[in-house]
């Protein structure tokens, strides 16, 4: 199935044959990796930083060194979220 995909911040697309969701290294989320969303779907992707203190964690941050704790993408009908947890294992 070939779908289309696009960023609701840049000018990102891209077009896939799996269902597999892409990512990209989005301008408006610098450095880390941001999914694409379906095209023709609003849909609202941010990033989340982390508040809490983060001591001698190694933590994910974005290319201006702001400690990102979730990427989440917000649609119409649910939330997706991608959390860079400091002991998350990836997935
Ligand atoms: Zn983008």
């Amino acid at each position: 199935v070939r779908t289309l995909w696009s960023c609701p911040n840049c000018d990102a697309q891209a077009v896939t044959y799996s269902t597999r969701l892409p990512h990209h290294n989005c301008p408006h989320i610098p450095g880390l990796m941001s999914p694409l969303i379906k095209a023709g779907v609003r849909a609202k992707v941010e990033a989340v930083e982390r508040e809490d203190y983060i001591g001698d964690e190694l933590v994910q941050l974005d290319a201006n060194g702001r400690p990102i704790m979730s990427v989440i993408t917000t649609r119409d009908d649910g939330q997706d979220c991608a959390i860079y947890a400091p002991t998350a294992t990836g997935g």
